[in-house]
């Protein structure tokens, strides 16, 4: 049975339409199960209906004529209690009804089950036997888990095929559904863009000139290099610190020792340089694939991208330059960094990719640079979209295929609005993050790498409320040394100063782990990270805390902080060390000086001891993406419960207001750097609870300096207030929604003004 399972899957998997998949489903499963007759129904909601799609053994000419109504009959029962039923004698059912249409009053028995995909029920599917039957266990269950993996393959076959339709019958218009990532709407011609060049295809050959191959690989690596430093220069003028990061990300993994010396020293061990590349990016890549971080992973891409464009140059391929559209929605399986910075800036209109999500790096990269974008839209045939006209709507992370004309005038019309909003907060640049009655919260950046030029976007924020420390240990092959961390931080602390700028020791651990500090966990998030891994190692974390001493030498702009803290002794130890290498370095000469110390707050027990933990620092951080994610006991990057993480569930917000309850008592000011402070809506709620500064990516920061100046503080307050008696997530969201869409400013969060 599995066998046949795995095969029918497959089949449907390639079938070109709809109508094909269906074909394939109803033959094969009527053949394996040994069942007079096989049908699917689909479930018409527009039209109110279950209709026949498919059937081997009714008469044929049924198809599409058979139409019952949503909930009659067996059928109707099935997709109702969305459960399989199996009767040995239909017709004694009371809901049988006989449709003649099909002859089927001459089957007894009878086994329904239904199609689902996301909680909804897109169909049934039916066997009938002349005979009574019961079918077995087996039988049942085999049908079951064959119409569970349909789903999707039924989907995906139905908007193939409504594509390959659409420009001569002008079908109504449905949308793809994927993941918003970049808020925006984008109109514009689909460019299709691939890998350009196959790695996996590159077969093992013996040099004939090793010296010759190195040679070629170093040539491929330099080209890269200028390919990057053309790309980079080309898109900076569109993206914050935080976003040319990943160029610099690029660049480092470039240049490392990994990827260099591993494919040289595989080279001289008698492969050819496209062979060798393609172990050494095999191996490299699946050191990001195995980790449990959504954003590391994401960096297995990165690498792979590298191999194709080294490869590319191997073999002397230049692409060919692509001429887009005035207005093009790059459309990808797998869009690389380097392919978006190919289109240029005034012509890339959105990205769609069938893969990823928000938080992966295209994601990251389109918010950078305001570019609308949909990921994980997954129905989509990429193959059969270039050239089509297309909608992006990132709010919503909805895509229209050749949009109807009545689709394509509401969304010009609320592109038009979307501009004037854009217009509207680049005027806020430089005004002040105050409250209309006069309250001040200062806006902070959070960055990671930070790249050689000087990026936009830096002269409106407040300073660096959260610097990310872990990427340069991680494109790495061992710990990066004293001086080279150094130099890493002066450059950040020099860029802003003399604003302050916060950073954070180490956050690496069981679901960020090194490439070259193996661990194995069987539950790491519960386990060796942040602090309880710098303290077990303190070579490291004094290492890092003398390094960033040294950078702020005669800037004094360093706030440090200390992630994923669970009890008040990690603090007084890492108190300790943070003080030795501080007096260290005095008796070494340095005139370094005693930063601020703060701690995050992102793990529950710490919100419950935020008193005694502030009583021990200067601030407190809220790191409000693990705190949620511990709090729900939702896995932050899992998207089976991605509906249940939630930033609104009142248990988040009483843990805010214990947080700040406790800071208070000490006088010490709390900050919200986890993506909660980004977000428009929750800015009523973080301004009316008093926290004193809020850190975001640079792209969220016109967005809530907008409402942080279009409200009052009491405003702030009332609404915090309601939202504390809501007893779910949902109303709380209801209740922003309402308030931010009273100020005029809905605009923000969904399309349209
Ligand atoms: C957080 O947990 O909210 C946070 C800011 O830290 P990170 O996202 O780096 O874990
Ligand atoms: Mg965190």
């Amino acid at each position: 049975m599995l066998e046949s399972l795995r095969r029918i899957v497959q089949e449907v998997n390639n079938a070109r339409d709809l109508e094909e998949a269906l074909t394939i489903i109803v033959r094969r499963v009527k053949g394996a199960v040994g069942a007079d007759v096989c049908s699917v129904y689909l479930n018409d909601y527009d039209n109110h209906r279950h209709v026949l799609h498919a059937t081997d053994g009714l008469r044929k000419d049924a198809v599409g004529r058979v139409r019952l109504e949503l909930g009659r009959g067996l059928i109707g029962l099935v997709s109702e209690r969305a459960e399989p039923i199996n009767l040995d004698d239909a017709a004694n059912h009371p809901r049988y009804e006989c449709i003649i249409d099909t002859g089927e009053e001459r089957y007894h028995g009878f086994l329904g089950a239904p199609i689902i995909q996301n909680r909804k029920v897109l169909g049934v599917l039916v066997l009938r036997q002349r005979e009574q039957r019961h079918f077995g266990e087996d039988e049942v269950t085999f049908v079951m888990t064959l119409a569970s993996q349909l789903a999707g393959a039924i989907t995906f076959a139905r908007t193939s095929g409504e594509l390959a339709r659409l420009q001569d019958e002008g079908i109504p218009q449905r949308f793809l559904p994927g993941l918003a990532a970049s808020p925006g709407i984008g109109i514009g011609v689909a460019v299709v863009v691939y890998p350009p060049a196959d790695l996996d295809a590159v077969p093992d050959r013996r040099p004939e000139d090793p010296a010759a191959e190195s040679e070629d690989f170093r040539r491929a690596v330099r080209n890269v290099a200028d390919d990057l430093d053309r790309f980079a220069s080309r898109t900076q003028v569109h993206l914050s610190t935080e976003d040319m990061a990943l160029f610099d990300a690029w660049r480092l993994m470039l240049e490392s020792d990994t990827l260099i010396d591993g494919t040289l020293s595989r080279i001289r061990d008698g492969n050819w340089a496209p062979g060798a590349l393609r172990e050494t990016i095999t191996e490299h890549a699946r050191v990001f694939d195995n980790m449990d971080d959504t954003y590391l992973r994401e960096r297995a891409s990165d690498v792979r991208d590298l191999g194709r464009c080294i490869l590319m140059h191997l073999q002397n391929q230049v692409a060919a330059p692509i001429q887009y559209p005035a207005q093009a929605i790059l459309v990808g399986e797998e869009i690389s960094a380097m392919q978006i910075a190919d289109v240029p800036r005034e012509k890339l209109a959105g990205i769609v990719s069938t893969t990823g999500s928000g938080s992966s790096h295209v994601g990251i990269l389109a918010r950078g640079m305001g570019v609308p974008a949909a990921m994980g839209v997954s129905d989509l045939p990429v193959g059969r979209v270039e050239g089509r006209e297309m909608v992006v709507d990132g709010y919503r992370g909805r895509v229209y295929v050749s949009p109807g004309p009545a689709v394509r005038l509401e969304y010009q019309r609320l592109a038009a609005d979307d501009a004037a909003l854009t217009n509207e907060l680049q005027a806020l640049r430089h005004l002040p993050a105050e409250t209309t009655d006069g309250y001040l919260i200062p806006l902070y950046l959070n960055t990671g790498l930070v790249s050689e030029n000087r990026p936009l976007g830096i002269e409106e924020s407040a300073g660096v409320g959260l610097y990310r420390t872990e990427l340069p240990f991680i494109v790495r092959d061992s710990f990066p040394g004293e001086a080279a961390q150094m130099a890493n931080y002066r450059h950040v602390l020099e860029l802003f100063a003399p604003r302050p700028v916060t950073i954070r020791t180490l956050d690496i651990g069981g679901d960020k782990p090194l490439p070259y500090f193996p661990m194995h966990e069987a539950n790491p998030f519960l386990g060796w990270r942040g602090i309880r891994i710098t303290l077990d190692h303190p070579e490291i974390f004094i290492t890092q805390v003398r390094a960033v001493l040294r950078a702020a030498i005669g800037l004094d702009n360093l706030q440090l902080l200390l992630p994923m803290v669970s009890t008040v002794t990690e603090v007084d130890d890492a108190l300790l060390l943070i003080r030795r290498a501080h007096d260290e370095l005095l008796e070494e000469g340095y005139q370094v000086r005693m930063p601020p110390v703060g701690v995050m707050i992102e793990v529950p027990a710490a919100v419950y001891q935020a008193e005694a933990l502030a009583r021990r620092v200067d601030f407190l951080s809220v790191g409000t993406n693990d705190l949620t994610q511990y709090l729900l006991a939702v896995d932050r990057n899992n998207p089976h419960v991605a509906k249940l993480y939630n930033e609104y569930h009142p248990a988040v917000l009483r843990a805010l207001l214990q947080i700040l309850t406790g800071a208070r008592l000490h006088g010490k000011e709390v900050s919200v750097c986890g993506e909660m402070a980004g977000d428009p809506l929750a800015t009523f709620l973080l301004l009316g609870m008093g926290v004193h500064s809020l850190s975001m990516g640079a792209g969220s920061l016109l967005r809530v300096k907008k409402v942080i100046r279009s409200i009052s503080k009491v405003r702030a307050r009332e609404v915090l207030k309601v939202a504390l008696q809501c007893e779910d997530a949902g109303s709380v969201r209801r209740l922003l929604l309402d308030a931010l869409e009273t100020v005029g400013l809905g605009g923000l969060v969904r399309p349209g003004r």
